[in-house]
């Protein structure tokens, strides 16, 4: 009997334990909130208005709260279920804002034609990589120091309704896994669009320049900050138009689509960090709209 009884205590604590960790969950969430734009899936993200001096948590991190907006990024592997604690100032309750991710799946693309240095790099050319990351880490640091900007300083544009930056068919997607010459890489972290050389990229958004370098894989680079943590890169450039520092306005001119870097033919590759996450830039684009009336991001 005692035995039953101990088994069943054990039992009822562990029921006990769930339905605590389901009230956490689902804790209710603070009036205020308001969703501005979301992509609830992995690589997605979540973009809300929150009450006037709260403080944001996700996993126990802080997350910037900028002009009373807060920006939540999801890795390619997040999910199910990601929980955003928003605590209000004094004497309202702390909330939890449960979002659940929809699966997603990935697929491998292989890329052909691609020189023989950018597949399997001598020392040298891994040595000027090295030098490009830390630079391109650099720039990434000094956006996220500067995460707590007004929106009405120039050039933060997270909040903004994005443009795409180039025109062109979609040829590669995020989150695929790459091979290169049949050489499996890492996974694709951003949008590819094929167009002509000297097409113009544009900034999809306000934004401040944090890097513009010729790198070895990347080709010419551009790195914009729009605040919040949020930054994009543009790679593989023919030319670049703009310098660190400089503060670009939505749709003004970044430089041309190229083909420098690993590359198989003249193309945008763009690219989006939150923080040092990243996500899929193409949840911030409005819905591609196809002949048959689905509505779908590439
Ligand atoms: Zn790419």
């Amino acid at each position: 009997m005692r035995l039953f009884c101990l088994l069943g205590t054990v039992m009822l604590a562990c029921v006990m334990a769930s339905v605590l960790a389901v009230d956490v969950a689902h804790a209710a969430v603070p009036a205020g909130v308001r969703v501005v734009r979301q992509d609830i899936r992995p690589g997605g993200f979540w973009l809300a208005e929150v009450p006037s001096g709260s403080a944001v948590t996700v996993a126990n991190r802080p997350v910037p709260v900028v002009d009373n907006r807060v920006l939540v990024g999801f890795d390619r592997f997040a999910g199910p279920r990601v929980w955003v604690k928003i605590c209000p100032p004094t004497p309202t309750p702390c909330g939890v804002q449960t979002l659940v991710l929809e699966p997603r799946t990935y697929a491998t693309q292989n890329v052909k034609n691609i020189a023989k240095a950018h597949v399997n790099p001598d020392p040298v050319q891994q040595a000027r990589m090295a030098r490009d990351n830390a630079a391109t880490a650099a720039a990434r640091r000094a956006a996220m120091a500067a995460t707590i900007r007004p929106a009405a300083e120039a050039g933060v544009g997270f909040a903004m309704p994005f443009v795409q930056p180039a025109p062109g068919a979609v040829t590669g997607v995020y989150g695929s896994r790459r091979a290169y010459n049949g050489q499996e890489r890492s996974w694709h972290k951003g949008i590819d669009f094929a167009n002509p050389t000297g097409t113009p990229v544009v900034a999809p958004a306000d934004a401040v320049v944090r890097l513009a370098r010729d790198t070895f894989m990347s080709g010419n680079l551009i790195m914009l900050d729009h605040g919040a943590g949020l930054t994009t890169v543009y790679a593989h450039l023919s030319r670049m138009d703009v310098q660190p520092g400089q503060l670009v306005k939505a749709g003004e001119r970044l430089g041309a689509v190229g083909t420098t870097g690993r590359s198989s033919g003249p193309h945008l590759h763009w690219g989006m960090y939150w923080h040092e996450v990243a996500i899929d830039p193409a949840g911030w684009l409005p819905p591609r709209r196809p002949a048959n009336g689905v509505a779908r991001n590439p």
